[in-house]
């Protein structure tokens, strides 16, 4: 089987595809055909040896992929060869032909999702779900912000919002992305690339402010978030690549909080809710992953080149073995 193999840290062309052995499924393990693998910012910091949990060297990169299963190893209850899967973090790696994962981190791809989509499923929507519903504890009927709308996480943020009855504002860089947004059910787009756009985000709200907002680069925004919180407020933190100072009094005379969290440290529970959630949205409609572009798996490196872009998301990156 091929494989991206990772040898050393580096930049995007230490993503090389190498001839490795097969894998094989042992007791509790499942061996997934992959059929899509989806590329998420957090390959870029690891493959770079810029994250807090590194992997050991050489390694695959990839958590996300969706494909059918092979084989599974003695034990396996849950899924049987045949079943279509997405994989939820695994052990060997998605970017590669095959992957072995454990039981549990394989997931029932519904039938109305095609492995491409279902390469954007668990980080971009376990992310959103975690923060909307765990975090912050959204309600029906409050406004939220995704600012950052048009990224993975973003737009199965606003699709998620929007069935839960919120009032969803949206921000995006340019006019595909806005575009794209509106199209997956933000009430409201505003360009993040304007220098007046809070101003207009302000306004929309009638001076109230928003109930939550889901932000993708606190190191940028996160000053600025806080004026633009309702009573009772809160940011989730689910992005940042940097500093950022603060007004603490913005908080203080707001009653309002910041979290923040990594998807890395939710909780078996938590992730039984996540993809009860998620997999129950997928099959009913109201969650559509949306595929931005397809890459070879040899071209791996131009994927993590075009993740990281500052601008020019619309929807997930997904690499075919
Ligand atoms: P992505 O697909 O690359 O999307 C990035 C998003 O950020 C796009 O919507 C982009 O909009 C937007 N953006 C660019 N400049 C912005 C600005 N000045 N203000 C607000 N938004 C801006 O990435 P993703 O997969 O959605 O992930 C988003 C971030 O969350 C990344 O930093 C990622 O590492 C992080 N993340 C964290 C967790 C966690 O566990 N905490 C999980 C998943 C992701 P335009 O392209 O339209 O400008």
């Amino acid at each position: 089987m091929k494989a991206i193999l990772v040898r050393q840290f580096g930049g995007p062309e230490v993503l090389k595809l190498e001839e490795v052995p097969a894998l094989k499924p042992a007791a509790g393990q499942v061996l997934v055909k992959i059929h899509a693998a989806g590329v998420n910012p957090a390959d870029t910091y690891a493959r770079a040896g810029n994250y807090a949990v590194l992997p050991s060297l050489p390694y695959t990169p990839g958590t996300d992929g969706a494909g059918v299963v092979d084989s599974v190893g003695e034990g396996v209850k849950k899924v049987k060869a045949g079943d279509r899967v997405y994989v939820a973090k695994s052990l060997s790696g998605t970017y590669a032909d095959y992957a072995l994962a454990l039981e549990s981190q394989v997931h029932r791809l519904p039938e109305n999702i095609s492995f491409c989509q279902g390469a954007g499923v668990f980080i971009p929507y376990g992310t959103a779900y975690h923060a909307i519903h765990h975090q912050a504890q959204a309600h029906g009927g409050e406004a939220v912000l995704v600012h950052g709308a048009s990224g993975g996480v973003g737009i199965a943020s606003v699709q998620m919002a929007g069935a839960m009855g919120l009032k969803v504002l949206g921000t995006a860089g340019t006019e595909k992305g806005l575009e794209l947004i509106k199209r997956e059910g933000a009430h409201q787009a505003f360009d993040h690339s304007k220098p007046d756009y809070r101003d207009e985000i302000m306004r929309a709200t009638g001076g109230r402010g928003v109930d939550i907002i889901l932000e993708m680069l606190a190191n940028v925004n996160l000053g600025a978030d806080l004026k633009l919180l309702a009573q009772m407020g809160r940011v989730i933190v689910i992005g940042s690549r940097g500093d950022v100072t603060i007004t603490p009094r913005d908080l203080m005379s707001r009653r309002a909080s910041v979290r923040a969290f990594t998807l890395w440290a939710i909780t078996e529970a938590e992730a039984a809710d996540i993809h009860a959630g998620i997999i129950a949205g997928l099959e009913n409609g109201t969650l559509r992953p949306v595929v931005g572009s397809q890459f070879p798996l040899r071209d791996a490196g131009q994927a993590h080149i075009l993740v990281m872009k500052p601008s020019g998301a619309f929807g997930k990156i997904v690499l075919i073995p």
